[in-house]
């Protein structure tokens, strides 16, 4: 009949890869502790909570964003001692400045180039888009970065884009900085070192920014404290980001988003105080893990731990069963098979999920 007809032209209408997609997974958490996807498990005290309701009471949310998204996009900046000659696009989180990237080299024949297993997204991105990809993995014994590997693969594929978490999810250790200055030297094209995990980390790509003109850093908001308010931010060289600021949605973060951003900024001592606690319960859940027989555990410098089980797939569904939500790495790349990536809670989050995991091997 007509109607299902006009339904398949207009499917029709949609790219074939497209259709072809599966939609990005987000698990369902009712109920469960909540350790799946690197939030900061705290919440502002109760007292800044009611500060925070009376800011965002008081603003005009009849009006389109006006400059108090640039007032953010400045005291970003200042947060993370952005260089001179740089200046800094915010993305309704990184998500969207992933997407804008690959908006940006989008030509045809142009590739994206990252270190496999990382952040789903650069793939996922580059293919929305059109976009060759290639992934080069990482060396099986430690997550390290395969520099050899990388420098054939850039020479040989000459990629427009290239991501390095720094450091890396969900393996959350940080590369050999060597290595990264010769892939900075050997890039044709962009390099966007991806520091989402700062807070937690030893990490800081200001150096290379200030050093080298192709480097752009992107942060983020969310593992600081604010994932629902999803602000992303990226800083480079001001003839770089005055391009990607033209393909940014011309009011992409929300009022509420970038005032509930900027009074977060005005309280970044209580950020960074969780973000302390968060440090010192990953050391000790790294430790618990040690001790436990058949748990292979990768040191971390950002907020979560992967760890080796005999079978990721039963020791998921059985910490599911117990209450604690984590993920189950394994299905994203070979080198993960039976990994598990454990996001680090509060100390009772922590407590309840290595119980659940020792009742779950
Ligand atoms: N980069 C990395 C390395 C991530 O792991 C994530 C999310 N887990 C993001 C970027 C995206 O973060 P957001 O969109 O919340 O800013």
């Amino acid at each position: 009949d007509a109607p299902a007809d006009l339904l398949q032209q207009a499917l029709a209408a949609i790219r074939p890869d497209v259709r072809a997609m599966s939609a990005y997974p987000v698990q369902s958490s009712a109920g469960l502790i909540k350790l799946d996807v690197m939030e900061n498990p705290f919440r502002l005290p109760a007292e800044l909570q009611e500060a925070l309701g009376r800011r965002l009471g008081a603003v005009a949310i009849n009006r389109y964003p006006t400059e108090r998204t640039r007032e953010l996009a400045l005291a970003l900046a200042a947060h993370a001692g952005m260089p001179e000659g740089c200046d800094i696009v915010l993305g309704n989180g990184s998500d969207e400045l992933i997407t804008l990237l690959s908006m940006a080299v989008s030509q045809p024949g142009a590739c994206v180039l990252t270190p496999l297993p990382s952040f789903v997204m650069y793939e996922h991105s580059a293919r929305y888009q059109g976009l060759g990809f290639v992934g080069v993995p990482l060396r099986a014994e430690d997550f390290e970065l395969d520099g050899p590997a990388m420098l054939a693969a850039i020479a040989q594929h000459q990629p427009a884009l290239i991501y390095l978490a720094y450091p890396n999810n969900p393996t959350g250790n940080l590369w050999d900085r060597a290595v990264i200055e010769q892939i900075i030297a050997a890039a044709p094209g962009l390099v966007v070192m991806d520091e989402a995990y700062q807070p937690f980390a030893a990490a800081d790509s200001m150096a290379w920014l200030r050093r080298h003109p192709n480097v752009l850093v992107m942060r983020t908001m969310s593992k600081f404290g604010l994932a629902g308010v999803r602000i992303g931010y990226l800083m480079g060289r001001s003839e770089l980001i005055a391009q990607i600021e033209k393909l940014r949605p011309p009011f992409n973060i929300g009022v509420l988003n970038a005032e509930a951003g900027l009074f977060a900024l005005e309280h970044a001592e209580v950020y960074a105080a969780q973000a302390a606690e968060l440090r010192a319960q990953r050391e000790r859940v790294l430790a618990a893990l040690q001790s436990l027989p058949g748990v292979q555990v990768f040191p971390s410098q950002g907020n979560m731990l992967l760890a080796r089980v005999a079978d990721a797939a039963a020791t998921f569904a059985a910490m599911k069963a117990r209450g604690v939500l984590i993920k189950n790495a394994s299905s994203a790349h070979p080198l993960l098979a039976n990994c598990l990536r454990i996001t680090i809670g509060t100390a009772e989050e922590n407590t309840a999920m290595l119980a659940a995991l020792k009742e779950s091997l």
